[in-house]
């Protein structure tokens, strides 16, 4: 598979991967290489790893916990205190080798320590592959606050492995796919299409798919790496997606909700919006919905859960001036960014999410 060139820094797939590695892990390039791990990535993905590394530098591993309630500041701490036990300095580089959860604060942590060190991503999940890991953002939570405090920085590169996704639970397959139908809604409707009728894709065809998924992200963020405007078109879904995964998050009465999960839920909501203000037309909504509600699981919302998550939308990180902006579709396979929606149309979409 061809790499792709984003703005700073290539993707490399699979052995080209690893040779793109072995070039660049030179003695006369770093003076140390750290392994950043949580321990499902440390048991399944790291002896694989090393296996097919080829490097004379010295490599200390370091192991976070899982989770996204472990993406935050605390973990920074530790972190900064491991890197600096264990001798790291300037010419040190991280390696993230995990989700989303491992790259983002992987990348934070690179981009602070000794006022910034090189960073590769090789993320291990499909969440992580076609999202989380390309586009140089990264960052962690503040409290139940999505993604509040962070960095824009690009990875010096990023290397997808597949067959990493050996032994992702479906459960997190399932989320990754949230991110590839976004990238279709928003970008590209030839690729929603070859994406909704899941029943006729075969395994071989997710590498493709996963490719197609990087380069709509990719050019993307090519053209606004610092979200001033096209990039937003990424938060598609996660303006409520994001307030339901963090309104989850810290409610212990419900079951946990996976990011890609909160964010299926969100682009519901937001289709639906996008309807009320005749952008998308009742076919486009009704079939965005039925894909959605086929592939997830139905989320029950109360009115009580219904208002904390609006509550939490003034802090939803495209807010301008104090305005919440929402990221519309218009048409399947286009959007509008900087859409005022007035709360009424919120628990509109709500009420309409609960219908089959
Ligand atoms: P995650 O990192 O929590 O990984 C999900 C689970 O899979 C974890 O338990 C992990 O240990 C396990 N795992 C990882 N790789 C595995 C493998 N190969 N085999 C078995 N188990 C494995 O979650 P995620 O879905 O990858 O990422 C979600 C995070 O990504 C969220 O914090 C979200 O905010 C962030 N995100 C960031 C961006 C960005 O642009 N920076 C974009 C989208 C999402």
């Amino acid at each position: 598979m061809q790499s792709i060139k984003a703005d700073t820094y290539s993707i490399y797939f699979n052995n080209v991967g690893y040779e793109y590695l072995a070039s660049i892990l030179k003695p006369t390039y770093y003076s140390k290489i750290f392994i950043l791990v949580d321990e499902n990535t440390n048991e399944h993905c790291l002896p694989i790893f090393l296996a097919n590394l080829a490097t004379e530098i010295e490599i200390e591993i370091i192991e976070i916990e899982s989770g996204e309630e472990h993406k935050n500041i605390e973990t920074c701490v530790q972190l900064w205190h491991s890197l600096t036990e264990l001798g790291g300095d300037r010419k040190s580089v991280l390696i993230n080798l995990g989700g989303g959860v491992v790259t983002d604060i992987g990348g934070f942590i690179a981009c602070t320590f000794k006022r910034g060190i090189d960073f590769i991503n090789i993320p291990t999940t499909l969440l992580s592959m076609v999202d989380a890991s390309v586009g140089g953002k990264n960052g962690v939570d503040l409290g139940l606050l999505k993604n509040q405090i962070g960095i824009i920085k690009e990875p010096k590169a990023v290397v997808v492995i597949s067959s990493f996704l050996e032994t992702l639970a479906q459960l997190e397959m399932r989320s990754g796919l949230a991110e590839m139908l976004k990238h279709g809604l928003i970008y590209d409707k030839n690729y929603w299409n070859k994406l909704k009728d899941l029943t006729l894709l075969q395994i071989e065809d997710l590498e493709t798919l996963i490719y197609e998924s990087i380069e709509i992200k990719n050019k993307i963020v090519s053209q606004d790496i610092n979200e001033h405007g096209i990039r937003k078109a990424l938060n598609f879904g996660h303006t409520l997606g994001h307030a339901i995964e963090s309104y989850f998050l810290e409610n212990e009465l419900k079951n946990k909700l996976l990011h890609g999960e909160a964010i299926a839920v969100g682009m519901i909501l937001e289709s639906y919006i996008s309807l009320q203000k005749k952008l998308i037309s009742k076919e486009e909504y009704a079939e965005i919905k039925y894909i959605l509600d086929t592939i997830y699981d139905k989320v029950i919302f109360d009115k009580k859960d219904i208002d904390k998550i609006i509550d939490l939308l003034i802090y939803d990180k495209k807010n301008e001036f104090g305005v919440i902006q929402f990221v519309l579709l218009d048409g399947i396979g286009k959007i509008k960014i900087n859409q005022e929606v007035e709360n009424k149309l919120i628990f509109n979409a709500f009420d309409d999410y609960k219908l089959a």
